[in-house]
């Protein structure tokens, strides 16, 4: 039969017992609503009329926030978007653009 440290075991319950009166090492972040910047460019805005359903923009986006489904439906969520503009870049055809009026999103 194996020995036991008794010692040992007495030591983990012992620094158990302390850490449980200690405040805690870690810190609490509080959700707190974050305002953007004023300078980020917010509603997504895409051209119908230029768009030719490439789906380029689809594939360059790395959030999955912009799905295309005709040349004249997309679907852009804004809760997935990065801002990152490369949906923006990658469009030939220079159908997209984020602007300012937050009553554009497509
Ligand atoms: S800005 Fe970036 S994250 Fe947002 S839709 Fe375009 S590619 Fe996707
Ligand atoms: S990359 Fe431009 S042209 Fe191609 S699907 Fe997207 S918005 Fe339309």
């Amino acid at each position: 039969m194996r020995n036991f440290n008794y010692h040992s075991i007495f030591d983990a319950i012992l620094v158990g017992i302390k850490h449980v009166f200690k405040r805690p090492v870690t810190t609490r972040v509080y959700k707190k609503e974050i305002e953007r910047a004023p300078y980020v460019r917010r509603s997504f805005h895409l051209d119908h009329n230029k768009c030719i359903d490439c789906k380029t923009c689809m594939h360059a986006c790395p959030c999955n926030a912009i799905r295309i489904i005709s040349k004249d439906k997309c679907e852009y969520d804004k809760d997935k978007c990065a801002f990152c503009n490369l949906c923006e870049k990658s469009c030939p055809k220079l159908a997209i653009k984020f602007t300012n009026d937050e009553n554009d999103d497509y």
